[in-house]
């Protein structure tokens, strides 16, 4: 045999065998994908192993694959699966049992912004081998604090700088996946806690604590600031010229020294989470007519501000806040209320969809293999029967949730 006889069969048996011998676990064909990067969408296969998008392209290059699970893709929309970012997964009002109804939404991670530590990552365990049907948990555990409040398993109470190295360190060792704060911590006590959370690499994340200002929060490193209602808060408090009516108070973050401000947050990479979604439920749910309009009113007010966030490169983060019984929202119906709101103010959706995707992947610093459908990347996936980009609403036509890899 010639060499060349020998180098082409050599070829189609090289070409055989990488054919045959492997099954892929899933395969989706044909399916819409909704590329948040580029803003655009385009029709794809997509290769799943082992949980993770092994290949996305057109049709040529599957021609010869096998795949254990086949998905007829065509008319579908598929998006990243979805966060909540702001929830609190609290033992004692037994949420175990509401973890499903992430799924049911859509959403495959959340961040927990304040839990019991015990059952939190008892349950990411069960959730990782399959035995509890629920999103990954990203977790803070007890909340630290600058007066007491709440319960020990929920709180962590620190009056000065002694304790913070310990507690933090402890944390870490306990496998959190950022720090949570509350808006009593002292000035000091947040510096304290901002050196110790970057030594140990974990992103704070917090309401602007009372005596600290957005800018100086900021600059200082926090990570994300939780609420747009804490936020405007922060400003009644802060040390220099605090404002001293709502009216004042809207005028600061619509006018230039928002603008400002955003600036300074976006330099910074300080994620915001507005829960606007709260505030709704709690005035939808005002018996009295006049309390009820003034609340939509503010409402508007606050959907122009998270507007004008975005217009300045503020990362948003989409949360709800589920797991505070007064706050009135619940398991994954209130993050696609929120994300309606958002898209409500004027945000384009392709950024709407951002907020519960790619950005709490940036977040946590792992936008490298989470948050996006491409190769390499975690195959936790929703796939759609109408296109969301045209109307967020279409992130309700649920028709399949791969987590993992898997459908569940
Ligand atoms: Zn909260």
């Amino acid at each position: 045999m010639s060499f060349i006889k020998f180098a082409y069969y050599s070829l189609i048996i090289l070409i055989f065998i990488s054919c045959d011998a492997k099954s892929y676990d899933l395969l989706i064909q044909n399916v819409s994908v909704i590329d948040l990067e580029n803003k655009t969408v385009q029709k794809h296969n997509i290769l799943i192993d082992d949980g993770i998008i092994i290949r996305v392209g057109v049709d040529s290059v599957f021609k010869d694959i096998s795949a254990k699970k086949i998905i007829e893709g065509s008319g579908r929309y598929v998006i990243p699966g979805l966060w909540d970012s702001h929830v609190h997964l609290m033992e004692e009002v037994n949420y175990k049992n509401k973890l499903a109804d992430f799924i049911t939404y859509g959403i495959t991670s959340v961040r927990d912004t304040g839990g019991n530590l015990d059952s939190l990552k008892i349950w990411n365990e069960q959730i990782k081998i399959r035995e509890l049907r629920g999103p990954t948990i990203y977790f803070a555990g007890p909340t630290l604090s600058g007066k007491k409040e709440g319960e020990a398993a929920f709180t962590i109470t620190i009056e000065d700088t002694l304790k913070v190295q310990s507690i933090i360190d402890s944390l870490s060792t306990a496998g959190v996946h950022f720090i949570k704060i509350h808006d009593q911590v002292k000035p000091k006590v947040l510096e304290e806690i901002l050196r110790q959370a970057k030594l140990q690499n974990l992103p704070v994340a917090g309401h602007v604590p009372f005596g600290t200002s957005m800018e100086d929060a900021s600059e200082m490193g926090m990570a994300s600031f939780e609420h747009l209602s804490a936020m405007i808060a922060s400003l009644f408090n802060k040390p220099v010229d605090p404002v001293k009516n709502f009216g004042l108070a809207y005028a600061y973050m619509v006018g230039e020294s928002g603008e400002e401000l955003y600036k300074t947050l976006s330099i910074n990479s300080t994620f915001v989470t507005p829960t606007l979604i709260t505030y709704k439920r709690i005035t939808d749910a005002e018996e009295d007519e006049g309390v009820r309009n003034m609340g939509r009113r503010a409402l508007k007010k606050q959907q122009k501000i998270v507007k004008a966030m975005v217009d300045n490169d503020v990362t948003i983060l989409a949360g709800t806040d589920f797991g505070i019984p007064e706050l009135l929202t619940d398991a994954g119906q209130s993050l696609i209320d929120e994300l309606r709101l958002l898209s409500q103010s004027g945000i384009d959706n392709y950024e709407v969809i951002k907020s519960a995707t790619l950005n709490p992947a940036r977040f946590f610093k792992i936008e490298d293999y989470v948050g996006l459908i491409k190769e390499g990347y975690k195959a936790d996936l929703v796939l759609l029967k109408k296109n969301p980009i045209e109307d967020i609403d279409n992130l309700l036509t649920l028709n399949y949730v791969i987590k993992g890899g898997e459908v569940v």
